[in-house]
């Protein structure tokens, strides 16, 4: 296709979803007025929380319970009147936090894999996955991106359905201008492959995972080839500072960060000026917590909490999303006034409680900074043991002996008493079920401790 604008017209015209018209309003809204997002935020909220309540099971009990009736959730503020729910609340019973109109709406199915490995069911309607669909193009708009320019999908093989490489998966890629690069196992023959897919297709923007990018990046360093791209959009995993920077060697471009959820519920992206992460203010209201549910300062970490404004199907109100996070204190110098991420701290399950009461935060090590590292994995495997995965680079094998001593240190140092430290050297790194990387993997369960 040309540009993907004519298709997204021919799609709205045979599906009625609007993402253009939505994609223009969109472009508009971003440059609104606190006062006037917290308007909008607050209608949709009133909205979705009087359906949830007169629709959804979950919510209806819930709120005949606690003794609150929709019309006392008016503000943002309201929120902090309705209990947190998990994705285990979810997982054990989706079907409660379902519409009963269900079978009227049109309804997507989606099933997103988590960490645990267990399949959450998530169903989203036409219309919200339309919104969504033109968010994720607002942000890529951010990062320089117009309709008629190509993106190079790098994926990691099995990671998602777009990768089985069925008919219909490829003429949907194909149609939108996205061109899967494989990037699992890398050589110098695949790289060159890669690079050559890269000019055949005119590709300008790469899009992947910034484990993923950051060893083709590694890769091509090595071969001395520079690659002019528009821009790199890293997603889904913790982008760190020293990985942004090869990128941004390598391809001669900005990286440009992003941070969601698969269902939608919160989405963010970096803009032109890199201060943070833009939260897209349409589909959600996030909020930054503490444990007891109450919203912390701007500038403190809590745990990301979403109210999802749009999807009809399945409400999802305080609904907790496992990721830690602090929002900026001060707004972000390109004039769009949509709040602001500083960090993403990762996963709560990136955090160990160890049995000697310390918490180790497995993504505050240092690891990027020896040299002689490829990769590693820091692993909770035990309640008493910690495991240091290391790919090691080959031509440095003196100075990686030393260095794994000195993690050895390290890791036993911040570890503390009664903890064992494992280093192992490996070929090849875990990867979670949905093909997705983890720095940082727990495998013990804390309520156990
Ligand atoms: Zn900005």
């Amino acid at each position: 296709m040309k540009s993907l604008l004519d298709f997204y017209r021919i799609f709205d015209l045979a599906y009625g979803t609007g993402i253009i018209d939505k994609y223009e309003s969109l472009m508009e809204m971003q440059y609104w007025f606190e006062g006037k997002i917290r308007e909008y935020q607050e209608e949709k909220l009133k909205a979705i929380v009087t359906h949830a309540y007169n629709n959804v099971e979950y919510y209806h009990t819930l709120f005949d319970r606690i003794g609150i009736k929709p019309a006392d959730i008016r503000h943002r503020e309201d929120l902090e009147k309705i209990p947190l729910i998990s994705r285990e609340d979810l997982q054990n019973n989706s079907r409660i936090f379902m519409s009963k109109d269900i079978s009227v709406r049109k309804v997507f199915k989606m099933h997103t894999s988590g960490t645990t490995g267990i399949a959450l069911q998530h169903v989203l309607d036409r219309e919200a996955w339309a919104w969504l669909k033109a968010i994720s193009l607002r942000n890529w708009s951010w990062a320089g991106w117009n309709f008629t320019d190509k993106v190079g999908l790098m994926t990691v093989a099995g990671s998602s359905s777009q990768q089985k490489g069925n008919f219909k998966n490829k003429i949907w890629l194909n149609v939108q201008n996205l061109v899967p690069i494989e990037i699992m196992h890398m050589d110098e023959a695949i790289i060159r492959e890669n690079l050559r897919k890269i000019e055949k297709y005119r590709i300008t923007h790469l899009r992947g995972y910034p484990s993923g990018i950051y060893s083709m990046a590694l890769f091509i360093q090595k071969l001395d080839i520079k690659m002019e791209m528009k821009s790199v959009m890293t997603t889904a995993e913790v982008l760190y500072p020293y990985q942004r920077k090869v990128i941004e060697d390598v391809f001669g471009c900005r990286v440009f960060d992003a941070y969601g959820t698969h269902d939608g519920c919160v989405s963010s992206g970096e803009c032109e000026r890199h201060k943070g992460l833009h939260l897209h203010f349409e589909p959600s209201i996030v909020q930054i917590v503490d444990p007891a549910g109450r919203s912390v300062p701007n500038g403190r970490e809590g745990d990301v909490v979403a109210t999802a404004l749009f999807n009809y199907a399945m409400p999802l109100i305080r609904y907790k999303v496992n990721d830690r996070a602090t929002m900026s204190k001060e707004p972000c110098s390109c004039g769009r006034n949509t709040p602001l991420i500083k960090h993403i701290l990762g996963r709560s399950s990136e955090i160990f409680r160890l049995p000697n009461g310390r918490i180790f935060n497995g993504l505050s090590m240092p690891l990027e900074d020896y040299n002689s590292i490829e990769f590693f994995q820091i692993v909770h495997a035990e309640p008493d043991r910690i495991d240091i995965n290391i790919i090691g680079k080959n031509e440095m094998e003196e100075d990686l002996q030393k260095d794994i001593k000195d993690i050895q240190r390290l890791i036993t140092f911040h570890a503390g008493e009664g903890m064992r430290v494992n280093i192992n050297l490996v070929e090849k790194m875990e990867y979670s079920r949905g093909g997705k990387f983890r720095y940082v993997i727990s495998k013990v369960n804390y309520d156990k401790i």
